[in-house]
């Protein structure tokens, strides 16, 4: 009688927290935008040095963007000079989300790899920015269900794209004006692009162009919150002073 009681306690007590995963709700994926007449260009991979340029290309244009960031990928995020990047961004207006931090296929992680991935890099937009973001994208585009549900007990989306300018797969600046014109060209009602900020010619080249030719395509540019109609943090804090714990 003893014994059952035990177990009765011990399945109350620890019931919950043993779930099976597959019980866990799955975090939405979003792969284009729903307001109409938008576009969120989006660019991952920093923060890097042609930020400022993508950012400023941005606003001259009326328009914001989206900074998927990761934390340790192209340099650490917590070097004095991406601090004030990743800052930079979030001050213009534009939407920082997570990218995580070092850029792993999130497919071959255990549960508690996928999110340690994840909180590393929203700890430091905590940090940095005194937000907590509402969207991730997942490295190279990958999730499986166990990514899913990482997201959704972290209370983010998943974002992915419906357009990609190819930078990273090693096109020419050219190839991706190309592909901009041909997207602009067949007129979708939204687009949700794929942008590098870590490539010299989309900061250079290729992104002035796209914003030209969607702007005089009549879109709006926009963040992907706002193409979605959604909020882009899940709460909004003060940031902080950055002190010795803020290492990678
Ligand atoms: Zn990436």
């Amino acid at each position: 009688m003893f014994a059952a009681l035990f177990v009765a306690v011990a399945l109350a007590l620890f019931g919950c927290v043993s779930a099976a995963p597959q019980k866990r709700a799955l975090a939405q994926v979003y792969t284009k935008c729903t307001v109409p007449n938008t576009v969120a260009l989006t660019f991952d991979d920093g923060p890097y040095v042609w930020l400022y340029d993508i950012s400023k290309a941005l606003i001259a244009a009326g328009g914001k963007g989206t900074f998927f960031f990761n934390g340790n990928n192209y340099g650490c995020i917590y070097d004095d000079a991406n601090i004030k990047r990743v800052k930079y961004a979030y001050d213009k207006g534009h939407q920082v989300a997570s990218h995580t931090w070092n850029h792993k296929d999130l497919t071959k992680l255990s549960w508690d790899q996928i999110h340690d991935e994840m909180w590393r890099v929203e700890q430091a937009l905590q940090r940095i920015c005194g937000v907590q973001p509402a969207f991730m994208r997942p490295p190279f585009g990958n999730y499986n269900n166990l990514v899913r549900e990482a997201a959704s007990v972290r209370g983010q989306s998943l974002a992915t794209w419906d357009f990609d300018s190819g930078d990273s797969l090693g096109v020419s600046a050219q190839a991706s004006k190309n592909r901009y014109n041909t997207v602009v060209g067949q007129r979708p009602r939204t687009i949700l692009a794929l942008n590098h900020e870590t490539v010299a010619s989309t900061a250079q080249q290729v992104i002035p162009y796209a914003i030209q030719r969607l702007h005089a395509a009549g879109y709006r540019l926009v963040t992907v919150a706002e193409c979605l109609g959604r909020q882009p943090y899940q709460w909004v804090g003060k940031p902080k002073t950055k002190d010795s714990s803020w290492k990678c």
